[in-house]
């Protein structure tokens, strides 16, 4: 339906005042008008009835000819009427044939209470007529009527007078409104269009009235607030936007629930352990006491605490939690919630931890060793031939140290980021070929079959040619050692157009498959005895993973228990 618009308001209520108005004018002064020229009426008939009354008592041979000319005379009808109702004369119709006006209500009044009136239709003339009766003090009755078609006359002109006035009035109100309309109206849809546009969000929208009034004064403190309304969003856009930035940049995760404990806002850290979550609950999503507890507290207390919390995802996964209040004024109305991934720090932790405990018991055992010896010595095996034996141990085990110490440095070198890697151009053959030629001796002397594969092209490479050679050295170094007697090395290079694959395969009593994980950690030896008795740290492959790593390549090895194994470097070729 389409609403009525202001100035048409304006011009139908103006309508309907001038309407009322004119109505009950016309009403009121009608019943006026009517009621004084009824008056005006009562009071002549009344003169003349009583003239005529005068007239009756004296003797006249003929009453109705009589009454007839007095009739035309004064212009009124005259009826003689005697006290059964008989009309004796009328100056208007012959007497004879008229009814009898006993009945005739101005009749009775008369005869009853001295004067009787009453205003009919006359069936006979076909029009409104007054009559007033006076009895004539002979028993008989005198009435007088007259037409009211004199009253109708006016009163049709007093209606037509007022619809006059109606008319003008509309015409006049329909310019009154015009005017309104151009004055008031039109400023005032403006600033309606434009109010709509704005709550549309188009706040660059501004009423355009330059007239000095109220409405013009509404107009400007509109724009002042459009303006002001635009440059609050702004503010709180450009603050939403700050804080969605600050949030997304977050790597942890980060939630906010209102008081109810509804979750409201995520950030993609947190959705990347719970995703969806906006619009539950938070004991629905994160189903752990010790977190939930945490929040509730924050809710409920408005505490702001911290914990340490494990959670299975379904690995797991150790997170420091924050959970704070949201207070407005003082009121709490929610609650954010941080969770820091702390898993690798914990991890790093437990490395050092266990790193430092290694480090001592490795270095013990020599030291112990030595001590040993150097205490036999002391007591006397010095002098004798036995003393060689012990300068033995003390020699191996200081070596021992000496190695141990040399891939602790190498380690640690490698992890720290003063020592950088030198890169350069080389080719990978020349590498692999110094490792062979160092290890040929030590292969031959447990007459193994130490082979080498290599392409025939160059293999240019970028890399630190003795961090590399150093790698390939701890894996030869492993195969030989754990590949029994005439057993079979081989050391290969393979090339592709990407990348570059650096094999040693042996045939040695291989690696089971749950150690295969663990045999890059630091210390981590199958058989401790064993590799202790090789002369092994236990560190080797922990420096090669590093050096390799620091190369952005990888190092992987496929074996299986008895069948020997095959450890493979692949290094990219930019
Ligand atoms: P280690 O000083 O003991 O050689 P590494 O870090 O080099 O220490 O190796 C870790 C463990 O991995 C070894 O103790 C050994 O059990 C296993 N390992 C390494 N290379 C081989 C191989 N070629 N064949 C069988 N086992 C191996």
């Amino acid at each position: 339906m389409v609403k009525p618009r202001f100035t048409t308001k304006i011009f139908l209520s103006y309508i309907i005042i001038v309407l009322l108005i004119s109505i009950s004018f016309a009403v009121f002064s009608t019943i006026t008008l009517k009621k004084y020229y009824i008056k005006n009426i009562e009071e002549r008939l009344s003169i003349n009835t009583t003239l005529v009354g005068e007239l009756l008592h004296k003797k006249t041979p003929s009453l109705d000819r009589d009454i007839k000319k007095l009739g035309r005379k004064i212009g009124e009808r005259i009826t003689i009427i005697d006290k059964t109702g008989r009309v004796l004369a009328d100056s208007e119709k012959d007497p004879y044939f008229m009814e009898n006006h006993a009945l005739r209500p101005e009749v009775r009044m008369a005869l009853k209470e001295g004067v009787g009136k009453s205003i009919r239709f006359s069936r006979t003339l076909g029009v409104d007529m007054f009559y007033l009766a006076i009895p004539s003090g002979d028993g008989r009755v005198v009435r007088l009527s007259v037409p009211l078609t004199e009253i109708k006359t006016a009163i049709h002109g007093l209606r037509c007078m007022f619809l006059s006035v109606i008319f003008i009035s509309c015409i006049f109100l329909l310019l009154v409104a015009f005017i309104i309309s151009r004055t008031i109206g039109r400023p005032i849809s403006s600033i309606a269009e434009t109010a709509e546009d704005i709550a549309r969000g188009d706040l660059k929208k501004r009423v355009n009235v330059s007239s000095e009034d109220e409405i013009g004064r509404l107009a400007i403190s509109f724009n002042k607030m459009a303006e002001e309304l635009g440059s609050r969003i702004d503010a709180i856009t450009r603050e939403k936007n700050l804080l969605e930035t600050v949030l997304h940049g977050i790597a942890d995760g980060v939630f906010v629930t209102d008081k109810n404990g509804k979750m409201i806002l995520t950030n993609p850290g947190f959705e990347r352990i719970f995703p969806r979550t906006v619009g539950r609950y938070y004991y629905e999503v994160i189903r752990n006491d010790e977190i939930n507890f945490l929040i509730e507290k924050a809710l409920n207390s408005g505490i702001q605490e911290s914990k340490e919390v494990s959670l299975y995802l379904p690995d797991e996964k150790i997170f420091q939690i924050y959970a704070a209040p949201i207070r407005d004024k003082k009121e709490i109305t929610g609650a954010c919630t941080v969770m820091l991934d702390i898993t690798n720090l914990k991890k790093l932790e437990r490395m050092r931890i266990d790193f430092v405990a290694n480090v001592s018991h490795e270095l013990r055992t020599p030291l112990t060793a030595i001590q040993g010896a150097i205490e036999t010595l002391k007591r006397g095996a010095l002098k004798k031939q036995s003393a060689t034996e012990f300068v033995d141990i003390i020699e191996r085990q200081t070596t021992r140290l000496g190695s141990l110490i040399n891939d602790l440095l190498d380690l640690s070198g490698i992890e720290s980021k003063e020592r950088k890697m030198e890169f350069e151009e080389i080719d990978a053959r020349d590498m692999v070929q110094r490792v062979y030629a160092n290890f040929k001796r030590t292969a031959k002397k447990k007459s193994q079959e130490f082979c080498l594969d290599l392409p025939e092209e160059p293999v240019i490479l970028g890399a630190d040619p003795e961090k590399i050679e150093q790698a390939i050295a701890n894996l030869v170094d492993n195969a030989i050692k754990f590949t029994p007697d005439r057993g079979e090395v081989i050391l290969s290079l393979n090339t592709s157009k990407e990348r570059v694959r650096i094999e040693v395969k042996d045939t040695g009593p291989g690696i089971a498959p749950d150690d295969i994980p663990r045999i890059f950690e630091r210390f981590y030896r199958v058989d401790k005895a064993r590799s202790r008795k090789l002369g092994g740290t236990g560190l080797g492959l922990s420096i090669v993973k590093h050096i390799v790593e620091a190369h952005n390549g990888k190092v992987g090895v496929e074996s299986q228990p008895g069948k020997g194994s095959k450890f493979i470097i692949t290094l990219s070729r930019r």
